[in-house]
């Protein structure tokens, strides 16, 4: 039915449309960027379609977007010649919250906590309703590429919002035009120099061409050529260019920590364009643990959602571009097809060769990137056999032989005494409390070296049992720990582990009285201060583990 409706927003929309108008965002500057990446989205969506149904593009295959200012009217649009919305697209895309991100966002902010961090905010791209930061009432006209019914949504963002059918000639010929009727304190955002300035620094790359239209019938103005960053000449692109790019693929604010551009030659040609963010990203402790990388085939956007790289590497940002794969299959193929589970391979393996070279080279750049992502990539330490040797390399790690800098296992084992065979660590969830357990009295009296491990995943990574270097993996918590080899820093001191019959009548005694409660009592070179402590068995889980089994009720 041709009809005007009248829509209620889904709660939670109207909750974070409310924050926009009260702009908890210090930088208004924004919208303009979510709704030319969203005009560049439409346009990738088409040209995407367009593979298996190329009549959808007719006379008009070049994409592109548009600015258009209208000072006299207090008034801006964008616009596109991209897939478009149809009246129900309309109502599910611009009445809804669909990501999850989104509505961690609103969260933050009502819980008072995000206005503190600023750097976070910045992170929640929260789209297409940041227009209403700068506008009292937004329309968005759009007609569907193939369609013959063009619609207008229109709100002022109180509450509910309107779609109307509109008459083709009020409409583009083909996708959207997003009208922003400026507030009284945002008309500046007709001027033709800001405007440019803006779509420059902010989504200067988008891979399709920007034109800004000055005033109503002036000529369109290049300003952006839409050339892809990621084809050119590594030598030929200035840091900002790269950092500008990074923003807009990664949805981040801040510098990128490293940057990886390479293109693979040989038997398989793409190209790469990654980053490690300077930040951690909002969603990266999501639930469904999704990695962000793009796959292109010939600078066609075919998907984010191709696994390019390992769920452990998911913190990586950006895309890759095939020379290879075929284009005029379904994106389901695309995903199983045996070429991209090599570039997966290759990428992944030049990922963590670069981080690597970083730990090598600029050994602070790395220790800040291990303090982001390091909790991330150690799920690689369980999940992914293969690498693990590599990952362990590029692994960090607070120990008792440090205070805040990080060391390495190479670290570890060059520091390890004579007779020590194995890397003993001890898990918890808080440094301070590790280093004040009676577990590691015996370790520091002989000057052993115990790393502290306080993420959750620790507990799961080493109960596989690792090697590194040869040498096995042991909690200080756990078994027998056989000391025996190694002296006392203190010469004096003497080894309780030493048989002596009034101990072992002690021991008898303890364990009579305890009875079922323990399975053995044994003296031990652990303690030199305490006079006991709990040790989980030789085999299963240590401590910490046995915590995190019980407070998952198992
Ligand atoms: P996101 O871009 O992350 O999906 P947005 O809030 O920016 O979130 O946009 C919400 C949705 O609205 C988009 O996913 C898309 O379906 C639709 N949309 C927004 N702008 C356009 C446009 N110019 N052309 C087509 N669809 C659009
Ligand atoms: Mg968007």
């Amino acid at each position: 039915t041709k009809t005007t409706e009248t829509r209620t927003f889904e709660a939670d929309v109207s909750r974070l449309l409310h924050m926009m108008v009260h702009s908890v965002y210090s930088d208004r500057d924004i919208f303009l960027r979510e709704l030319i990446s969203n005009a560049a989205d439409a346009c990738e969506k088409l040209r995407f379609e367009a593979i298996t149904r190329p009549e959808l593009l007719g006379e008009d295959a070049r994409p592109r977007i548009g600015i258009l200012a209208d000072p006299d009217n207090k008034q801006l649009s964008v616009e596109d010649n991209g897939i478009g919305m149809g009246r129900d697209e309309m109502a599910e895309a611009l009445g809804t919250i669909a990501r999850s991100g989104t509505r961690a966002f609103i969260e933050r902010v009502e819980a008072g906590k995000a206005t503190e961090d600023s750097q976070l905010i910045g992170q929640f791209g929260v789209g297409f309703y940041s227009a209403f930061m700068v506008a009292d009432h937004v329309d968005v006209i759009s007609r569907q590429a193939g369609s013959e019914e063009a619609w207008r949504w229109s709100s002022n963002g109180k509450g509910t919002y309107e779609i109307a059918p509109v008459p083709l000639a009020a409409s583009p010929k083909r996708g959207t035009r997003v009208v922003l009727h400026l507030m009284e304190d945002a008309t500046s955002y007709t001027t033709p120099y800001r405007l440019e300035g803006l779509a420059k620094s902010q989504s200067g790359h988008v891979p399709v061409p920007i034109a800004l239209v000055e005033k109503p019938g002036a000529e369109p103005r290049d300003i952006a050529d839409g050339t892809a960053l990621w084809v050119r000449q590594k030598s030929e692109i200035k840091p900002e260019e790269y950092t500008d790019f990074y923003r807009s693929v990664a949805g981040q604010y801040d510098e990128p920590a490293a940057t990886i551009h390479f293109r693979a030659e040989g038997r398989q040609e793409y190209s790469v364009l990654a980053f490690v963010p300077g930040s951690r990203p909002f969603d990266l402790f999501d639930q469904d643990r999704k990695g962000r990388m793009k796959l292109y085939v010939r600078r066609v956007f075919i998907t984010d959602d191709a696994n390019v790289l390992p769920r452990y590497l998911r913190f990586v940002r950006g895309l890759v571009d095939s020379a290879d794969l075929p284009l005029n299959v379904s994106r389901e193929m695309i995903q199983e097809s045996p070429l991209l589970a090599a570039i997966r391979k290759g990428v992944t393996n030049r990922v963590l060769g670069d981080l690597a070279k970083l730990a090598d080279n600029d050994t602070q750049a790395y220790a800040r990137i291990w303090e982001n992502f390091g909790v991330v990539l150690k799920e690689g330490l369980y999940e992914d056999y293969e690498r693990r040797e590599q990952l362990l390399k590029l692994a960090r790690f607070r120990s008792t032989a440090s205070d805040e800098t990080l060391r390495s296992l190479a670290d570890y084992v060059a520091a390890m005494k004579e007779g020590q065979k194995a890397i003993f660590f001890m898990a918890g969830d808080d440094r301070a409390r590790l280093e004040a357990s009676p577990h590691l009295e015996g370790f520091r009296a002989r000057g052993i070296e115990v790393l502290l491990l306080t993420d959750p995943v620790d507990s799961f990574w080493t109960t596989i049992a690792p090697e590194f270097d040869g040498k096995p993996f042991k909690s200080v918590t756990q078994g027998a720990a056989d000391l025996s080899d190694i002296p006392l820093l203190d010469t004096a001191a003497k080894s309780m582990a030493e048989t002596n019959p009034e101990i072992d009548g002690f021991l008898a005694f303890v364990k009579s009285t305890l009875g079922d409660e323990v399975s053995d009592v044994k003296a031990s070179d652990r303690l030199t201060e305490s006079a006991v402590c709990l040790v989980a068995p030789e085999h299963g889980p240590d401590r910490q583990f046995e915590r995190l089994l019980n407070a998952a009720g198992r």
